[in-house]
């Protein structure tokens, strides 16, 4: 153990004059949701002020990351299975470092696993420990024995650490960390700890550095991003960033239902410049009782009202929801008033998941579980009247020009994919070389989960 405590920057530079000019490598593995992608990017950033460059694969590596997900236990039996390839690894480079991340060592019943099953683990690194990366390689270079690292219940948010950002684009921006809601089948309040929230000046630098970089789409991310609450409210935050210059839209998840206030909705009307039409709204069930015994904390006419102002405002905004199939002890009837809400709100969008216990959350004991063979009956019925849903929503979109940031390239030679300000994905013939501008596409063809069109010109 290191004696005297340095700052995260200062292990930095520790391990970076540790290593000289060898060349070390590492490799990240990220699992799960995008507050997991954006914080592989921050360790990802540390490693390289450390002193080490990029690994194509796990055996080139002398550091192996792996950023895990809790919410499902499938999720962590994939994390489990991919650490066990490594072993072979870890034999036959003794030096290599192996790191697991994130939500899964955050439980105790996981860290007490990998202690006593997977000895070539080197170290975890709960959620709220991450900027402790630097003090765990520093200590670990040194002759120090394997570290598990639980933070503290309310850490204070490392500000500054360096971000290694996989393209220049787009970029997520974490606004806040933790949650405090409890929904009843949800792990992430015991992983990821309460609410924590950033400063708004530290998002607002962070922001305007991204638009002096080329940045054209930023997501404020936090659990519940309407429970921000630096030294001001989200509505306030979303409408700082928006009057900041640049050619950008600003986007942001996730937002709860019972929490959007009338004020964000006239910032993103009056930002229409800046914020993009589109509100990821997670209704989870239609059904009252099942929303009750999810512990949502809203009904579905409240939701309903929520809609209702969103659309008054802002008449072409897209909707997107999530809704969870089979919670226990959801009916026919409950079943039904959720396609009810789905029929009635017109979503663009629905992701859809089929529920699973997650155990550590009540739902996983409660009684009336929806046995599996009706689980996947309800999941076709949700899919068919949402897929004819989202097909009658692209087709107005054909002969129309519409925005486009283009992302990647797409499954074809020379088609390239992107996303309309509403989020649609666009399909469109362009050189590669406009991966990362806004370009304008005629829409031809409509289909329920992508556009197709061409290219008008390229800005
Ligand atoms: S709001 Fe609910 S679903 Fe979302 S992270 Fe918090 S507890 Fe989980």
């Amino acid at each position: 153990m290191t004696e005297m405590r340095l700052t995260p920057l200062q292990y930095m530079e520790r391990v970076a004059a540790h290593f000289g000019t060898a060349p070390h490598a590492v490799f990240v593995s990220t699992f799960g949701c995008q507050q997991n992608e954006a914080d592989s990017e921050r360790l990802c950033g540390m490693a390289h002020a450390m002193g080490y460059a990029d690994a194509a694969t796990e055996e080139e590596a002398d550091l192996i990351l792996i950023n895990t997900c809790a919410i499902r236990e499938h999720a962590e039996l994939k994390v489990l299975s991919y650490l066990g390839t490594l072993k072979a690894l870890k034999e036959k480079k003794p030096a290599l470092l192996v790191g697991v991340c994130g939500c899964m060592p955050a439980q105790g019943h996981r860290v007490e696993q990998l202690k006593k099953s997977y000895p070539y683990v080197s170290f975890t690194l709960d959620p709220a420990s991450l900027d402790k990366l630097p003090e765990v390689i520093c200590t670990l270079l040194e002759g120090g024995r394997r570290r598990f690292v639980t933070g503290e219940e309310n850490p204070p948010i490392a500000e500054g650490l360096p971000c290694a950002r996989r393209v220049r684009h787009k970029a997520w921006v974490s606004i806040m960390y933790g949650c405090n809601n409890f929904c009843s089948y949800c792990i992430v309040p015991y992983v990821r700890g309460r609410e924590r929230s950033r400063a708004s000046g530290d998002i607002l630098r962070e922001v305007e550095t991204l638009v002096a970089d080329g940045c054209h789409d930023i997501t404020l991310l936090g659990q519940n991003v309407n429970s921000y609450r630096g030294d001001c409210d989200f509505a306030a935050l979303m409408e700082k960033i928006a009057c900041l210059p640049g050619d950008f839209r600003l986007r942001f998840m996730t937002s709860h239902p019972k929490d959007v206030s009338d004020r964000l909705i006239s910032v993103m009307a009056e930002h229409g410049d800046k914020i993009a039409p589109h509100f990821h709204l997670p209704l989870q069930s239609g059904s009252n009782d099942i929303l009750a015994r999810m512990n949502r904390r809203y009904t579905r006419e409240r939701y309903l009202t929520t809609v209702g102002k969103l659309r008054a405002a802002m008449p072409h905004i897209a909707l997107s929801t999530d809704i969870i199939v089979g919670f226990p002890g959801e009916t026919e009837e409950d079943f039904n008033a959720t396609l009810q809400v789905i029929e009635h709100v017109e979503f663009d969008m629905i992701y859809s998941f089929l529920y699973s216990p997650r155990k550590g959350t009540p739902a996983a004991t409660m009684e009336a579980q929806v046995d599996a063979a009706a689980r996947a009956a309800r999941m076709e019925r949700l899919l068919a009247v949402q897929n004819d849903i989202a097909l009658r929503l692209a087709t107005p979109y054909v002969d129309r020009t519409v925005r486009v940031l283009a992302d990647a390239r797409g499954k074809q030679e020379g088609i390239l994919a992107g996303r309309t300000d509403t989020n649609r994905l666009v399909y469109f013939a362009a050189p590669e070389e406009m991966i990362g501008q806004f370009a304008y596409v005629k829409i031809t063809r409509a289909e329920p989960f992508a556009l197709r069109g061409e290219l008008i010109n390229p800005k």
